[in-house]
Formats: C-alpha cells, structure tokens, sequence
C-alpha cells in the first residue's frame, strides 16, 4: 500500500511511504529510503512536515476530510 505523502499547507508531493519507510525522489535521480518519523521543510513553501507512520498518516487525512465536512 503507498500513500503520497503531500505538504499540509501547499499540497507539493513530500515523498511516497510505502509501509514502514518513506521513498524520497530528488531531481538527477538521487533516491532515498528512510525510516519513520521523517521531518521535511517543503521546498515550496517552506513549511515543516512531520511524518510519524503509515497508520498515523491515514488516521491524519482521516482527520482533515471530517474536519473540512464540518
Ligand atoms: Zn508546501
């Protein structure tokens, strides 16, 4: 199972988790597979996103959609 993991605030694509670790592409084909937690400041709007598990990642988004239903 992947999940794209998104800025909170501008929406840019982070990376990808695919189950306990998180795959981070960069431009000229450098890739990288790290463990979570992962911390990243998006390059587009410079906010910081944390990133705990693949389980919290989905009760987050699970989260956010009820908060924007209310
Ligand atoms: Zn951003």
């Amino acid at each position: 199972m992947k999940h794209q993991w998104r800025c909170r605030r501008c929406g840019k694509l982070l990376g990808i988790v695919e189950q306990n670790r998180l795959h981070i592409q960069f431009a000229r084909g450098h890739q990288y597979f790290v463990g979570m937690p992962a911390t990243s400041v998006c390059r587009g709007c410079k906010t910081l996103n944390e990133l705990a598990t693949d389980q919290e990642l989905r009760k987050g988004n699970t989260n956010i959609q009820s908060q924007l239903q209310n």
